[in-house]
């Protein structure tokens, strides 16, 4: 009897183990894995960090106007990557020498939605400061072009509260292309104040939000790319 309740007491044993061990549970149903639908197609954006390499643009003491331009562009670029459906693409991440046109055709190869150049501007009077946004003066008024330069212009004074200095138009390289294109003018190196901000991290990474901002909006706006979820996000405010 002694040895008959020794072996009960195995199998119980057993039993439990394969129990706890889950070898009697049911297969789990086999579950196709699960892949994110894109909300829409992938728009391309070239953003020109103005300058570079032998060019310097402005130069103000030791500060380069090429290297403050590189530097809110590879902003933008982070800020830019995170929104979906947005696809980055810079004319250069590094301090070289691009021609004007190579970046214009850069961005007909990609078929970018939009073409945004980044400058910091300079003048004689170190009073004078504030953002402007140009567009070139051969677009026809129904160019969206405009759109995307008052988008852009309105979200980036807001976030900077620098003093808004407005869109305007001139001759500019942008006539060699078709596409949305606008040259932003985001601060003035020559004013110390200014060139102090700028110079910034902190201040860049408002630069490069309100211009984002403004590029969201003009693709919004322009019925390019919607974002519910970004309007949601923010309370619907703009
Ligand atoms: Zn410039």
């Amino acid at each position: 009897m002694k040895k008959i309740g020794v072996l009960l007491l195995i199998v119980a044993v057993v039993l439990i183990s394969l129990l706890v061990a889950g070898v009697f549970k049911k297969p789990l149903p086999v579950v196709p894995p699960v892949v994110a639908e894109p909300k829409g197609p992938v728009i391309a954006i070239v953003l020109d960090p103005g300058h570079g390499g032998r060019d310097p643009g402005a130069v103000v003491g030791d500060v380069l106007e090429k290297d403050v331009n590189l530097a809110i562009v590879k902003r933008m670029k982070a800020l830019a990557e995170v929104e979906p459906g947005l696809n980055p693409i810079l004319t250069r991440t590094a301090d070289v020498t691009v021609d004007k046109l190579d970046r214009i055709h850069l961005a007909e190869e990609v078929k970018a939605a939009l073409y945004l150049s980044v400058h910091t501007n300079a003048f004689d009077d170190p009073e004078v400061h504030g953002t402007e946004t140009w567009v070139d003066d051969t677009r026809e008024p129904d160019d969206p072009s405009w759109l995307l330069a008052e988008s852009v212009q309105n979200a980036l004074a807001a976030a900077t509260e620098a003093r808004d200095r407005g869109v305007r138009s001139q001759e500019l390289y942008l006539h060699h292309t078709k596409l949305p294109a606008v040259s932003v003018e985001v601060g003035f190196l020559t004013c110390p104040e200014e060139r102090a901000k700028l110079l910034d991290p902190a201040y860049q990474d408002q630069v490069a939000c309100g211009i984002l901002k403004g590029i969201l909006d003009y693709l919004d706006a322009a019925g390019i790319l919607g974002y519910p979820d970004a309007t949601a996000a923010t309370g619907g405010s703009n």
